[in-house]
């Protein structure tokens, strides 16, 4: 049981406005997240609070104001594979796109798997010719398919895991103060 915690998506996530990228691929990667666009930090951290988010922020006073409200934050800076790595190391969120899985960037709603003949005349016909599965959300209706940008979702993820791999090299070679978890 232990062994599968790591791969079970059993976190769930508020992103602040600065971070609309960041909320984007962790529904990606099938986790919950509420993207707080627009919300003051009041209501942001009577969220975290209320359902038990941990609360991803830029903003340090934010941050400190969490940590004094015993609510899980995660101070994290503009780069989305630097702060996957974060969120990877301290959560153990994973770094992996399985499309079953996942969450859709645009509403957080859960995607299934559809029937081709579903999606027939709502992708372009060179797609559907092309391609044989497509999952689609069950919130808003956006259809999704593994194509031609997949690429770059995969080279961005394994950036995410090459700085991961540094961050863990350096918490057991560097314990000293810059390094101490908060
Ligand atoms: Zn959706």
């Amino acid at each position: 049981m232990s062994s599968r915690l790591g791969r079970a998506r059993r976190y769930r996530f508020i992103v602040d406005s600065m971070l609309g990228s960041l909320a984007r691929w962790l529904r990606m990667l099938g986790y919950d997240t509420i993207y707080a666009k627009g919300w003051h930090d009041g209501r942001i951290l009577e969220e975290a609070a209320r359902s038990n988010r941990i609360l991803v922020t830029r903003d340090h006073g934010l941050y400190v104001r969490a940590k004094r409200r015993g609510v899980e934050a995660a101070y994290v800076g503009e780069d989305v594979a630097e702060a996957l790595a974060l969120l990877a190391l301290r959560y153990g969120i994973v770094l992996e796109l399985e499309p079953d899985r996942s969450r859709c960037p645009l509403c957080n709603a859960p995607l299934r798997l559809a029937d081709r003949e579903e999606v027939r005349g709502r992708v372009p016909p060179r797609v559907y010719e092309s391609v044989d599965r497509f999952w689609v959300c069950t919130g808003c209706g956006q259809v999704y398919w593994v194509g031609g940008h997949w690429r770059g979702i995969e080279a961005r993820l394994a950036e995410a895991r090459r700085l991961l791999e540094e961050l863990r090299g350096r918490r057991v070679s560097d314990r000293g103060p810059r390094h101490q978890r908060s």
